[in-house]
């Protein structure tokens, strides 16, 4: 198998394709102070997937998370298809989708996928920042790398700063713990500004809406990111089901994998934000029933909010 070849093989899956030294990808990562485990295997191909833009807007009694979750868990998705490539070839491998200790927008760079725009995604000439990363170290030498051309950057456009409603992000840097997609996945209690700002069940768009680089891309809908029906999840499911009832409704959903009292916590800012009250005996036997105190104190908070608002 030439080089060439493996390339189009992962180019018979995904959308893009860019294939390095490990070396290079390894040397980068400790210039840049960046700690990462050692890989043996010498090569490595970073893939990205496309996925469509679409919106939903919350309802009285169903509540939308970040568009990104919608159709089947991305990470499920570009495994399996890194699968199939790699079920075609006598190689070991290691692969990586989002959640390891790799540095997977380092060796998007590295291969030309994307360059890394100041709303700290990366940003491909084709397909904007509308696409999920993968990477795949493989026990093959490479005697040709195939590097994308990136002759694009961010200019002086600064749109997704100002855009950004915490201010976490600023010119040359950004501040994770001010970052609403991290703090609605982070398990803790919010602060009265969070509770405010906060707008999804389920992450952020708002610095990926904003950018003028999605704005004519390409959109290439895989059968995998068809709408299944479960985007939208419903109020009364997230405050009575158990975790497992929720977890086998909404099966395949990438959403879930903080679990559901997240999202309900998450969810109160929303019914905060619509003073809707409808659901204040649920919250109220939710606070006894989930003994986690981020979850009971936010839940406190926003109860009493939504007692003073009812009629
Ligand atoms: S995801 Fe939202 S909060 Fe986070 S940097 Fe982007 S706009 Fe700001
Ligand atoms: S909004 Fe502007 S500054 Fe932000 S990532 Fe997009 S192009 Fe770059």
């Amino acid at each position: 198998m030439t080089n060439l070849e493996l390339k189009k093989l992962f180019e018979s899956q995904f959308d893009v394709v860019g294939i390095i030294h490990t070396k290079k990808y390894l040397d980068e990562a400790k210039k840049m102070g960046k700690d990462v485990p050692h890989v043996d295997y010498p090569t490595i191909v970073t893939v990205g997937l496309s996925y469509p833009f679409r919106t939903i807007k919350h309802t009285k009694t169903h509540l939308a998370p970040s568009f990104y979750t919608f159709g089947s868990d991305y990470h499920s998705v570009l495994k399996k298809r890194i699968e199939v490539v790699m079920s075609n070839l006598p190689y070991s491998y290691q692969l990586g989708v989002d959640n390891h200790p790799h540095n997977e927008r380092l060796a998007a760079v590295l291969s030309g996928v994307g360059y890394f725009g100041k709303n700290q995604l990366i940003i491909n000439k084709d397909l904007g920042t509308y696409m999920f990363l993968g990477i795949v170290f493989i026990d093959v030498k490479l005697d040709q790398e195939f590097i994308l051309e990136v002759t694009d950057d961010c200019g002086t456009c600064r749109k997704c700063i100002d855009a950004c409603p915490p201010s976490a992000l600023y010119e040359g840097g950004f501040d994770i713990n001010k970052c609403m997609s991290h703090f609605n996945q982070t398990k803790r209690v919010l602060t009265d500004q969070e509770i405010d700002l906060n707008y999804s069940l389920f992450g952020c768009d708002i610095c990926q809406m904003v950018c003028p680089k999605n704005i004519n891309v390409k959109t290439n809908i895989h059968p995998e990111f068809e709408l299944s029906g479960k985007e939208m999840v419903s109020i009364v499911d997230l405050f009575t089901d158990s975790e497992k009832v929720f977890k086998e409704k909404y099966n395949d959903m990438s959403y879930l994998w903080k679990g559901k009292t997240i999202l309900m916590r998450n969810a109160l800012t929303i019914l905060n934000k619509q003073k809707n009250s409808q659901y204040n005996d649920l919250i109220e036997k939710s606070i006894l029933k989930h003994q986690m105190p981020w979850y009971q104190e936010t839940a406190t908070k926003i109860l009493g909010n939504l007692k003073k608002n009812k009629i």
